[in-house]
């Protein structure tokens, strides 16, 4: 993976996130490289072969800071903050550091259990929130979907490290593809360990986006007789499915009193 460095930008950016105002991507494109990704349409890369970071993140982003008041920062926006290059890098840490120095808090989403590295300071942050995305049980079909992501089993680990180090924790489950994700069971293996669950369906509106691309092959080579059947779901929302997937989450949450925000 090529290293290199991005041209001079903003740090601190608006979030689109309700109760958080300011966002920080801590590299610009993502090694991850989920195929579905929202964000690879607008990739300035070609992520499984080079991303980017900022030059001198910390005096940058210290000097953005001093026109806000100490708030939580948000980390996982548009690229994942604990993406492999993080360990030699360390560009995310170093925002940590700074952060807590100034007296922010972060609220982070990744889909790694390096963020465990970093317990130490996120729970002296005031109030700081670690959320880990996942959306496939079975580990084959992770793969087909994720390219470099780790098991979901690793990613349940650091959720309850970070619960057990008293860091408030939830899970993103997310994307659900339907007939794919095994919604229910991860539900199951999750809520132990997440104070919330966030619950969000996997969905495109252009036909000619990269993402796009990406999931029909996949479903094409591997899901073959499903891609049909999923197709007309994955580009609308109003589709029964989702009404009757919504429907059984509910039911499951007033049944079980289980702490899930479902968004599909
Ligand atoms: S980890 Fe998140 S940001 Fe990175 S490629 Fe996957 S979905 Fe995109």
């Amino acid at each position: 993976m090529k290293v290199s460095v991005s041209t001079k930008r903003p740090i601190l950016s608006p979030c689109g996130l309700k109760d958080i105002e300011y966002q920080v991507d801590t590299y610009i494109g993502c090694e991850h490289y989920c195929y579905y990704c929202y964000a690879l349409p607008h990739a300035e890369t070609d992520w499984s072969k080079e991303i980017l970071i900022h030059k001198d993140i910390v005096d940058q982003l210290d000097q953005e800071l001093d026109k806000i008041a100490p708030q939580t920062i948000y980390l996982g926006y548009q690229t994942d903050p604990y993406q492999p290059c993080e360990k030699d890098y360390c560009q995310t840490r170093k925002v940590l550091e700074l952060l807590f120095k100034r007296g922010f808090s972060a609220s982070i989403l990744t889909k790694s259990d390096l963020v465990v590295r970093d317990i130490d300071i996120l729970k002296e942050m005031n109030d700081a929130a670690v959320s880990v995305s996942v959306a496939f049980k079975n580990n084959k079909t992770r793969k087909l979907f994720e390219a470099n992501t780790i098991e979901t089993e690793k990613r349940i680990t650091a959720l309850q490290q970070l619960k057990d180090a008293g860091v408030r924790t939830g899970t993103l489950l997310c994307p659900i593809i339907p007939y794919i994700t095994e919604t229910l069971q991860l539900i199951d293996m999750l809520e132990p360990y997440a104070d919330v669950i966030w619950i969000y369906g996997l969905g495109f509106n252009d036909r000619s986006a990269e993402n796009w691309l990406n999931v029909e092959k996949i479903l094409d080579c591997h899901f073959s007789t499903l891609l049909e059947k999923i197709e007309p779901i994955l580009f609308s929302k109003e589709h029964r499915y989702w009404a009757e997937l919504g429907q059984s989450l509910e039911t499951l949450r007033t049944e079980r009193k289980l702490n899930l925000n479902i968004h599909i």
